[in-house]
């Protein structure tokens, strides 16, 4: 049977980052940072000192060994509070280097524990391989002892603000396509970054990258020759999975916002939230968050269970996406004039509706899922 009551350590650990929360303004500091395109590093640091940042790493490696129903309640605490946890995308991935890194990559990306700067993130599309990744033309070519980078990445999420970048290619010499992913260091010669501009997630850099003849040595392949699509595979159902968290997040606070704005604000003499459009408008965002969450924690709790969740990464990532952006769509349209002249509500509508592209869009979420699903009948 699924329990979503918390433990008393979980109620704990969620209670801390409310306090973190409610400790200053940060509200206009995300406004800032948003504006000026910046990393919120101050605000990660602080999260990082209160261990969110290795939260999933097993308390053998200094993490806290905490599960993914505990991420979902820290994620939806910091979302309802307006915080802009799709910057937090990277930390689970000291799990990811522990378990595909070798000793060497560990100790390189183990060093950014705690301080909650940017370590490193995936580089898989290329201009003429977005949904389609199979189609990739970066490659690694051997020769004389060295492994040399070529091609072109585009939509690289923090690629200006990471030092490392895990590169997906396929193997030059080989007929049939073999893909592996290389661990490249962003200072060395040949990389080239060039920023794009973007409607939302405005916190986290985006760039196309080109890479001419990098010179890699062997020890830089990540995980095992061959092995980057199966790799991907499962980074791809976390990612999806967090996403959803995120936009579950955000969707809470423009709800809340919108509700309470709706018992205070008169107009022709009652407040608006007595006039019977806006109770539909606050019924059907209910409706939807129930939904989210239910969702939500269903797959985190399955995710704790080791169970494929594939399907459940897909459907919450759809769902969520879509879901979300329509109850801050509405949370704006409650808000009136002030929902669109500088209220929160405005960056969480921007990056939602970035979130129905990045990380697989709309239709690949659909068509995953209906192929999962399909697979558990066969
Ligand atoms: C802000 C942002 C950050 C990103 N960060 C990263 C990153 O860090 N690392 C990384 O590797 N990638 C990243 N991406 C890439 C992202 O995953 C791709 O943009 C996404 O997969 C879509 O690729 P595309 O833009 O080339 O669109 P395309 O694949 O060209 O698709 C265009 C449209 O056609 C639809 N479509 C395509 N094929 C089909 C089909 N068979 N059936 C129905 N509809 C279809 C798509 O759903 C979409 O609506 C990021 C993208 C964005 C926008």
């Amino acid at each position: 049977m699924i329990d979503f009551s918390l433990t008393d350590e979980q109620e704990l650990f969620v209670a801390g980052v409310r306090e973190l929360m409610a400790s200053q303004n940060w509200e206009s500091y995300f406004k800032e940072c948003d504006a000026k395109h910046e990393y919120p590093l101050r605000w990660v640091k602080a999260l990082a000192e209160l261990g969110v940042d290795t939260m999933l790493l097993p308390q053998e490696y200094g993490g806290m060994g905490e599960s993914w129903v505990s991420l979902a309640a820290i994620w939806e605490e910091l979302g309802r509070c307006g915080a802009p946890t799709y910057v937090l995308y990277q930390l689970p991935g000291f799990s990811t280097i522990l378990k595909y890194g070798s000793k060497a990559q560990i100790e390189k990306i183990f060093k950014f524990r705690g301080s909650g700067e940017q370590m490193f993130n995936s580089a898989i599309t290329e201009p003429s391989a977005g949904s389609d990744v199979g189609s990739l033309k970066t490659t690694y070519t051997r020769k004389d002892g060295k492994v040399y980078l070529n091609g072109q990445k585009c939509f690289i999420t923090s690629s200006a603000g990471v030092p490392y970048l895990i590169v997906m290619a396929r193997d030059a010499a080989s007929e049939k396509p073999v893909f592996s992913e290389w661990f490249v260091d962003m200072s060395l010669p040949g990389i080239k970054l060039t920023p794009l501009e973007k409607l939302g997630l405005r916190m986290d850099s985006c760039c196309e990258i080109s890479f001419d003849n990098v010179a890699l040595d062997e020890s830089d392949i990540f995980g095992v020759e061959g092995g980057g699509f199966e790799r991907v595979k499962e980074e791809f159902d976390a990612e999806r999975f967090l996403v959803a968290c995120t936009n579950y997040g955000v969707s809470l606070c423009a709800f809340e916002d919108a509700a309470r704005y709706a018992n205070l604000r008169v107009q022709f003499g009652e407040t608006i939230g007595r006039t019977q459009l806006i109770q539909e408008k606050i019924a059907h965002m209910s409706i939807k968050l129930n939904a989210m969450k239910n969702m939500i924690y269903e797959t985190a709790w399955k995710m704790d269970r080791g169970q494929n969740v594939t399907a459940e990464s897909a459907m919450c990532k759809y769902y969520c996406a879509n879901a979300a952006f329509s109850v801050v769509d509405d949370a704006m349209q409650i808000l009136g004039g002030i929902g669109v002249t500088g209220h929160r509500v405005e960056r969480f509508w921007r990056d939602l509706r970035v979130d129905r592209l990045s990380g697989g869009s709309d239709e690949m979420q659909i068509l995953t899922l209906g192929r999962a699903v399909l697979k558990k009948f066969k």
